[in-house]
């Protein structure tokens, strides 16, 4: 590693000593970038790494909402504005009990290098709360109403909404954080601006949405590697995969697979695993969907009315099957470590195509490495689904909305730029095939040559 790499994270370390998963990010994308900032001398002379791990602005503010029983809640609501020297700052909100400032800084530092890949002129952001609508604060067992998510979003768009717009700060959904959500955060956005505007992305398609933005993320991960067997000359027909998660990106992955001819063996949520051996036929995984979308239960349910699935409650779908080609971590981060990973190894897979942004440990991903298989960091692989929110950006400044088919087809066009670019850019610095290399420096430098152009702002 070099003295200036070095010098930077011990900085960062020093001044984050609570952000453990914005360290790790931080170190995962700097140790990778050593032969560009040698071969480029002034992005260490313009103090670009500083500058990149210091977010532009932090919003911290209090969300105050009131739930059924007339009872006064409090929530903590963030938005990172990271960095906007390509674009305006772009990135979802999370809605979870595990958001701090810790994750939604390494999700904001993800995202600029994710929303450089992807070709279009976006900067990077992300942010969130710790509500969670997956939890009544007043039933034990139950959900918050729709009342309760609507009135929660309300109070804290009527903070967000002075930080953000369209041509400034584009935020979109994440964990928890789906069209519901979306749209009671625009109708507010609407109704305190005062003008209907692309400031969310997401959103329904009777006011603005883009067909495909649901599917883009679980399908652009598998166009991604597909693009990576490619190169091996293979295809995903009978190829066994194990997916972790049920929700937005696992369930499309899992759909794309299907329709490509794999076996889809696994997928999870936060009551365990549902395995079959057969593969997850398409019925099924409709019923899935239905479940965690519509009627927002759990797999220990659908396990229950299906005697072809095993349920595992607690486990992780990693160490299940005898047998494994290819593994999708579409859930959250670091839940697929180095115990993880060599068992996928030892077990014939080649192929890991994150899903979920950092889901891999450290370790994990040194073996993936190591192993030269094809390992695709989730920057470049689950780029698909902002790239299909810059999608919707354009067709909402347009006034127009694009076919099905034609976002499809750009999404698949975008997939296929960030490989073969991620590919380059690692060919080019000497570790041909190393994605995360390749991922990292092809997205740094787009954003870093933007930097040193605009001066030390
Ligand atoms: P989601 O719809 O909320 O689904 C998340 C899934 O992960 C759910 O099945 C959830 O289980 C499971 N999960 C969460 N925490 C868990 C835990 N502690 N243990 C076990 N399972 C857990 O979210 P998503 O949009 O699919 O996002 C998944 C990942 O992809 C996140 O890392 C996100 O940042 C990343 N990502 C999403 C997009 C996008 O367009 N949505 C784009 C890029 C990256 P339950 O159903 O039981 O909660």
């Amino acid at each position: 590693m070099s003295k200036y790499v070095e010098a930077v994270l011990a900085d960062v370390k020093a001044k984050n000593p609570n952000e453990p998963e914005f360290i790790q990010a931080v170190d995962e994308v700097l140790t990778t970038l050593d032969p560009v900032l040698k071969a480029n001398k002034q992005y260490e002379e313009n103090a670009i790494l500083e500058r990149m791990v210091e977010p532009e602005r932090v919003v911290i503010f209090r969300v105050p909402w009131v739930d059924d029983k007339g009872i006064v809640r409090v929530n903590r609501g963030y938005r990172i504005q990271m960095n906007s020297a390509i674009g305006p700052y772009k990135g979802g909100l999370r809605f979870d009990p595990t958001v701090n400032l810790s994750v939604l800084k390494f999700l904001a530092f993800e995202q600029v290098f994710k929303n450089s890949l992807t070709t279009l002129p976006m900067g990077g952001g992300k942010g969130g709360s710790d509500f969670n609508p997956k939890a009544s604060p007043h039933t034990p067992g139950k959900r918050c109403s729709d009342a309760e998510v609507m009135r929660f979003c309300q109070s804290f768009m009527t903070e967000l909404f002075r930080h953000i717009g369209p041509d400034t700060d584009v935020p979109a959904g994440d964990m928890n954080v789906g069209g519901r959500e979306i749209g009671y955060l625009f109708g507010q956005y609407k109704r305190l601006a005062n003008e209907w505007t692309g400031v969310l992305t997401g959103k329904g398609l009777s006011f603005g949405g883009s067909l495909i933005r649901p599917e883009a993320t679980g399908y652009g991960d598998v166009y991604f590697a597909e693009n990576m067997l490619a190169m091996r000359g293979e295809t995903f027909e009978g190829k066994r995969c194990v997916i972790s998660g049920s929700g937005n990106v696992a369930s499309y992955a899992a759909e794309k697979l299907l329709q490509l001819g794999a076996k889809v063996l696994t997928l999870s949520d936060r009551s365990g695993v549902i395995y079959c051996e057969d593969g997850i036929t398409a019925d099924m995984l409709n019923d899935i969907m239905t479940l965690k979308n519509v009627e927002r239960g759990e797999l220990s349910e659908f396990a229950k009315n299906t005697s072809s699935v095993k349920f595992f409650s607690g486990a992780n779908s990693w160490q299940l099957a005898d047998k494994i080609d290819a593994a999708f971590p579409c859930a959250r981060q670091n839940e697929l470590n180095g115990d993880d990973a060599a068992y996928l190894l030892n077990h014939g897979c080649t192929l890991v195509g994150e899903g979920a942004n950092m889901p891999s440990t450290p370790d994990a991903i040194a073996a993936f490495v190591k192993a030269k298989i094809m390992y695709s960091p989730g920057k470049a692989s689950n780029a698909g689904g902002v790239a299909t929110s810059g999608l919707e950006m354009s067709q909402n400044s347009e006034r127009l909305s694009w076919t099905r088919e034609e976002v499809d087809a750009r999404l698949k066009g975008i997939m296929k730029s960030i490989h073969d670019n991620a590919w380059e850019a690692a060919a080019k610095y000497g570790d041909k095939g190393n994605y995360v290399m390749g991922a990292n420096i092809a997205g740094f430098t787009k954003v870093a040559d933007a930097m040193v152009a605009q001066g030390i702002v």
